[in-house]
C-alpha cells in the first residue's frame, strides 16, 4: 500500500493582488509592512493567527532586548526604536528605560541597558491600528500553504483559510513566517538549526495584587554567553528533549509537553499559595531557531565590528556589552528567486550569529529594510544599495557604527 494520496488537480482563485506580500505578523512582518506601505507599496500581510506580533505577543515574549550596545550607546535606531517606543505608548510593565528616554546620564545608561517590558495584547492592536492607518491590508487566520512560481519568480502565494484556498498574486514577496515557510515552498536553499530547540512555556500569573510574567524556560544559552544587563539571568531549562519546530506533529508533542511542566509548576505554586492564578498563557510554540533562508551572504558572530558596505542598520549583541554588527543586506535575499525577500528569523546567518539575531528590535531592523527595498524596487537584483541606504537613512536608520 502506498503511503500518499494524489490530490485532483484544481483551478485556485486569485483573491487578491498587491506589490509588497509579506507572509508572517510577527515583528520582522509588521516592520516590513509599515516600511513598504510608508514606501507607497500597496502591501497585504497574511497572518496565521488572528493577533499580529508573533512569538512577542501572542508567544507573551514580551521583553523588547536591547537597542544599545550595554557600554551607554544607542546602535539600532528607525522601527526598531520606533516599535520600542509603541510597545510602552501606554505605559511599560517593567525595565521603563528612564535612562534613555528621559535624559539620563552616561553611567545611568550603562547600568540600564535601552529596552523595556511591553504588555503583549495593547502592543498587537497598537500595531494593528497603525498598519491600517497605513492601508496595508491585514489578512488575519490566512496560512500559506504553497506558492505557484514562474520560473525563478514567485507568481503568486496559496493560502487557506476559513473561506478554502485561495492565491494572493504579488509582485514581490517577503517571507517573514520565522520558520522561512515562504522559501521551502519556493524551493530557495535553506538551512536548519542544528541544536533544535528546548521546551519552554511563558505565562502571566496573579500574586500579591500584581500581575507577573513568568519565563517558564526561560533561557537556552549557549555556554559562555550570559545576559549583562538585560535582566534576563537566570538559568532554566526545563527538558533536555530538543524540537525542529518544523514538523505538525512534532511541534504539537512540543506545546503539550511544555503546557504539562508549565501546569506542574503553577499547580506546585498555587499549592504554596492559593492566590497565586494564571491570567494567561503562551499561545504559540515558543521555537527560537528553526529554518532560514541561505542567502548571498551568511553571517557569523565573529564579525563583530566589522564595516559592510552594504549594511541596512546597526545592531548589538543582547547578551554581552560591547560588540555591535552592521548588517549587511546580502543576508535578506537569495540566489534563487528574483521576488523573494526574508525578514526576521528567517535571515541568512550561521547558528551562532542565529542567537543575536533573532530576538525582536533585530526583527525590526531587517523587516524595515526588506520592506523598504521591496517597495521601492521590486526583485532583489533591482536593487540600488545606495538608494536603499539613502531611503533608510532618511527613516532615522543608522547604517554604519564609529568602530574604535
Ligand atoms: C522562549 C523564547 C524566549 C525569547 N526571549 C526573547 C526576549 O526576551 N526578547 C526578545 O527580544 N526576543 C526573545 N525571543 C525571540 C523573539 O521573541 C522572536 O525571535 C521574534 O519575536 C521573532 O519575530 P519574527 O517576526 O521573526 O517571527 P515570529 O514571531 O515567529 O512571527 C512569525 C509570524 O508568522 C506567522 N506564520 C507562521 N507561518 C505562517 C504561514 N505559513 N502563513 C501565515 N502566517 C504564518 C506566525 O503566526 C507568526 O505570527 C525569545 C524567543 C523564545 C522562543
Amino acid at each position: 500500500m502506498t503511503s500518499y494520496i494524489i490530490e485532483k488537480e484544481r483551478k485556485t482563485d486569485i483573491a487578491l493582488e498587491c506589490d509588497v506580500l509579506v507572509a508572517g505578523g510577527g515583528i520582522g512582518g509588521v516592520a516590513a509592512a509599515i516600511a513598504a506601505a510608508r514606501n507607497g507599496a500597496k502591501v497585504i500581510l497574511l497572518e496565521r493567527e488572528f493577533l499580529l506580533g508573533g512569538l512577542a505577543t501572542l508567544g507573551l515574549i514580551t521583553i523588547y532586548l536591547p537597542i544599545c550596545d550595554g557600554m551607554g550607546h544607542q546602535i539600532s535606531f528607525g522601527l526598531a526604536e520606533e516599535l520600542l517606543h509603541l510597545s510602552i505608548k501606554h505605559g511599560a510593565e517593567k525595565h521603563y528605560p528612564k535612562a534613555w528616554l528621559e535624559d539620563g546620564t552616561q553611567e545611568e545608561r550603562i547600568n540600564k541597558r535601552f529596552m523595556t517590558q511591553f504588555n503583549p495584547h495593547i502592543f498587537a492592536i497598537e500595531m494593528e491600528q497603525m498598519l491600517l492607518d497605513l492601508g496595508v491590508h491585514v489578512l488575519y487566520g490566512s496560512v500559506a500553504v504553497d506558492v505557484k512560481k514562474e520560473g525563478d519568480r514567485i507568481d503568486s502565494v496559496i493560502i487557506e483559510n476559513k473561506s478554502g484556498r485561495s492565491a494572493i498574486r504579488s509582485k514581490t514577496v517577503i517571507d517573514s513566517t520565522g520558520d522561512s515557510d515562504i522559501c521551502k515552498y519556493a524551493e530557495a536553499e535553506t538551512a536548519v538549526f542544528k541544536n533544535k530547540n528546548g521546551l519552554a512555556s511563558w505565562y502571566y500569573y496573579y500574586e500579591q495584587s500584581e500581575v507577573h510574567l513568568k519565563m517558564f524556560g526561560l533561557a537556552d544559552l549557549v555556554e559562555g554567553h550570559n545576559t549583562q544587563g538585560t535582566g534576563n539571568e537566570t538559568v532554566e531549562v526545563i527538558s533536555n528533549k530538543r524540537y525542529t519546530g518544523l514538523d505538525g506533529l512534532e511541534l504539537s508533542e512540543m506545546v503539550i509537553n511544555a503546557r504539562h511542566e508549565m501546569f506542574k509548576d503553577i499547580m506546585e505554586k498555587k499549592a504554596k499559595n492559593p492566590e497565586y492564578v494564571p491570567v494567561t498563557i503562551s499561545n504559540l510554540p515558543l521555537v527560537r531557531m528553526t529554518r532560514r533562508l541561505c542567502g548571498k551572504y551568511t553571517m557569523d558572530d565573529s564579525e563583530m565590528h566589522t564595516y559592510f558596505e552594504d549594511s541596512i542598520g546597526t545592531i548589538c549583541d543582547w547578551r554581552k556589552r560591547g560588540p555591535v554588527y552592521e548588517l549587511p543586506f546580502r543576508c535578506l535575499i537569495g540566489d534563487d528567486i528574483k521576488n523573494l525577500y526574508v525578514a526576521g528569523r528567517n535571515i541568512s546567518v550561521t547558528d551562532a550569529m542565529w542567537d543575536i539575531t533573532r530576538v525582536i528590535p533585530v526583527c525590526a531592523v531587517t523587516g524595515e529594510a526588506a520592506g523598504t527595498a521591496a517597495a521601492l524596487y521590486g526583485d532583489v537584483d533591482k536593487v540600488d544599495i545606495k538608494g536603499l541606504q539613502e531611503q533608510l537613512l532618511a527613516q532615522n536608520v543608522v547604517l554604519h557604527h564609529k568602530f574604535e
